[in-house]
This record gives structure tokens, C-alpha cells and sequence, in this order.
């Protein structure tokens, strides 16, 4: 079913909708963002279409809406365990392609990185279905093609927007009746970014072995400059739509330490404090090398675990949020020169020998 409602028609669906589902997409959030009287782009339920900005890129991606940056583990009473609810409503995404993708790594390492299902994961994940944004063109920063995350067939239902309404085309039979009677039947498939300004090089692509390149990049002098450049401030880890980190603690709400609650929260490998362990060690104490540990681990080290994709998807939001102006997709590049420049080294040295 494909069609082009109006704001008001679409208004009518979105009416129909909430009853059965949380409608999540892109709205500002008025004077929260990070210089004075500024909005924040940020996920939120939505309850009519002008709330919708698909006009921007989303300064926080969807992956709260999966892993909530606190939740509630369990609670304890004495010797009594107690879960929080199941009864989740389910949730209507709209997500970009980047995004959708990202939603596949979070899935691999929340459900198929080990032989345990994360419980808490899977009972959100299960309920999200998702609406596809189209990207008319480009953002800037993105870099989604060299990333190969610019396009996706991994949706419920794809939309366009305009400043009128919306045409939208509905792949999943569960989500028909709310539209039955709305709008004007018009053909409609999304169309897709194929040029980002920005492109990368990942440092696979010069070399096909990821211990190698773990082992060139590690210890090489190019981290040294982030030392100082770097504040490990943990921005780009909370605005990425792949980061899955998380510590747990507990919360007690009496002196004795009886009855409380257990809660992860998400945590960053850029700030101070994520690696320390009992007698005082830690790891990583300078930016450089915790820069260097996410870069490894986003364009190298995930894709060598899990056999797929690379972990990050080029969208960018890292080099947006950076107050330091420090850009991951010149890292990217950066990271595959030196590869290069290294592997090119030991090939002359052999010519010489
Ligand atoms: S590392 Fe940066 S560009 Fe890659 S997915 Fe995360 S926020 Fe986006
Ligand atoms: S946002 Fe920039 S300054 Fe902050 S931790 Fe990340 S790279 Fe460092």
C-alpha cells in the first residue's frame, strides 16, 4: 500500500496509532541544546506531525529508545527479587538507513555476541518496528555511503516528508488499517543518498588482516596528538547510535543496604574512571589511547569478532558533537595511511632483502 496524506490526514493516523503504539521520531527538545538558546534534536513520543523534524539529522540517535541510558535491572527487598514490568507498549520508529543499520549491530552484540540473550534488550527490541526516513540528501558530516549504510530494505513501513504531509509506503500488513481510509493512493519508494562530501577509507580496505592493522596502530605516535586535543568529555560515545556500553550498580534506599534496586547505565571508553579496576589500576589513562581503543573497535575489531559489517555506520554525529572538533572520519583515514605507509615499508624492506 503506498499514499500521500496530509498534515491533517496524517494527524487522523497518528491519532489512530497511539492507541496501539508509542510513536517515536526526531523533535526538538526547546533550549536544551549545547550553547544557550539553542533546541535539541533528540527522540520523543510524538503526538502530531508538526512535532516531526525530519528536516535535520537527529543530534541523539534512536538507540535510547532500545537501551535506556538508566534502567531499572530489577529491585530487592530483603531477600526478594523483584523485575520491572513486561508490559511494554509496542513502539513506531522513525529511523534513517544509517540508523537502521545500527540497530543490526546492537542487535548482534546484545543478542548474538555470546550464548546469552540480553533479557532486557530483547523485550524492547522485540516490540520496535520501523518506520524508514528518507534522506533526501546528505547531512553534514555523514559518511553513510563509504560505510555502505546508506541504504536498507529493513522496514515496516518508508516515508517522505514534505512541507505539506507525507507520502509514505507500508510494507507490513499490521499497519494497513491505520491508513485504510486516509489520504490518496500514490505510488511512493524511497529514494536513497548515494554521495556523502565526506568519504572514507577504512583500514581493511589496505589491509586484510585485522591483526596486523590492531598491531601497526597500536602504539603508533599518530594517537599522541589527542592527548591534548581530546578532553574525554564522552560525547561522541552518547550521541553514536552503536555504542553499547554500560555499568551496573546498585541503588539502596535504606541504611542497611536491604532494599533497593540494581541499574545499568550507559557508559563511555572516552571518559576517565570506564577501565578502573579493584587496587586502583586502570587502563587508558590518556585521551589518545582511549581514542585509539574506540577507533579499533568501531573499524576493525568489531568486524573481526562478529564476521559482518563494520560497527560504526558513517553517521557522522560524533564529528557533529565534538566540542574539540575532532573528526572520526579523519581519523578513519589517518588510521588507514599509517596501515598503508607501514605495509608499503615491510614490502621494500623485502625488495631489499
Ligand atoms: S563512530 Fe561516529 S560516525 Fe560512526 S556510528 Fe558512531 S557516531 Fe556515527
Ligand atoms: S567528543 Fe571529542 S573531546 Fe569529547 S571524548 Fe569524544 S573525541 Fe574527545
Amino acid at each position: 500500500m503506498a499514499k500521500y496524506l496530509t498534515l491533517d490526514e496524517l494527524d487522523e493516523a497518528l491519532t489512530h496509532l497511539r492507541s496501539e503504539y508509542r510513536v517515536l521520531a526526531p523533535a526538538y527538545e526547546h533550549f536544551g541544546g549545547r550553547f544557550a538558546h539553542t533546541d535539541n534534536l533528540v527522540y520523543q513520543d510524538i503526538e502530531q506531525a508538526a512535532d516531526i523534524v525530519w528536516q535535520e539529522k537527529s543530534h541523539f540517535s534512536p538507540n535510547e529508545v532500545v537501551l535506556p541510558v538508566t534502567q531499572t535491572l530489577f529491585h530487592f527487598h530483603g531477600d526478594e527479587i523483584i523485575q520491572p514490568s513486561d508490559n511494554i507498549k509496542p513502539i513506531l520508529l522513525f529511523a534513517r538507513s544509517c540508523d537502521i543499520h545500527a540497530f543490526e549491530r546492537l542487535d548482534h552484540m546484545y543478542l548474538k555476541n555470546g550464548k546469552n540473550r540480553d533479557w532486557y534488550y530483547d523485550r524492547l527490541r522485540k516490540k520496535v518496528k520501523i518506520v524508514l526516513l528518507e534522506c533526501e540528501s546528505s547531512f553534514e558530516n555523514c559518511f553513510c555511503v563509504s560505510m555502505g549504510t546508506n541504504k536498507t530494505d529493513n522496514y515496516a513501513a518508508a516515508v517522505r516528508f514534505d512541507d505539506n504531509g507525507m507520502a509514505i509506503t507500508i510494507k507490513d500488513p499490521s499497519l494497513e488499517s491505520y491508513f485504510d481510509l486516509l489520504g490518496a493512493d500514490q505510488d511512493f519508494e524511497p529514494s536513497f543518498v548515494t554521495s556523502n562530501p565526506v568519504k572514507v577509507r577504512t583500514p581493511d580496505q589496505v589491509c586484510d588482516d585485522p591483526d596486523k592493522i590492531r598491531r601497526i596502530l597500536t602504539g603508533n605516535p599518530v594517537w599522541q596528538e589527542y592527548d591534548k586535543r581530546c578532553i574525554g568529555c564522552g560525547r561522541c560515545t552518547t550521541s553514536c547510535p552503536t555504542c553499547t556500553c554500560y555499568s551496573v550498580f546498585d541503588i539502596s534506599y535504606n541504611t542497611e543496604a536491604r532494599i533497593g534496586e540494581r541499574r545499568r547505565q550507559q557508559a563511555s571508553c572516552m571518559t576517565g574512571n570506564f577501565t578502573d579496576m579493584a587496587g586502583g589500576h586502570s587502563f587508558r589513562e590518556k585521551t589518545g589511547d582511549r581514542l585509539r581503543y574506540r577507533a579499533l573497535h568501531k573499524v576493525n575489531d568489531y568486524k573481526a569478532r562478529q564476521g559482518t559489517d563494520h560497527m560504526c555506520v558513517g553517521c557522522g554525529r560524533c564529528d557533529d558533537r565534538c566540542p574539540h572538533y575532532i573528526s572520526f572520519s579523519n581519523i578513519i583515514n589517518k588510521m588507514s595511511d599509517v596501515v598503508e605507509s607501514a605495509m608499503n615499508s615491510v614490502a621494500l624492506e623485502q625488495q631489499h632483502d
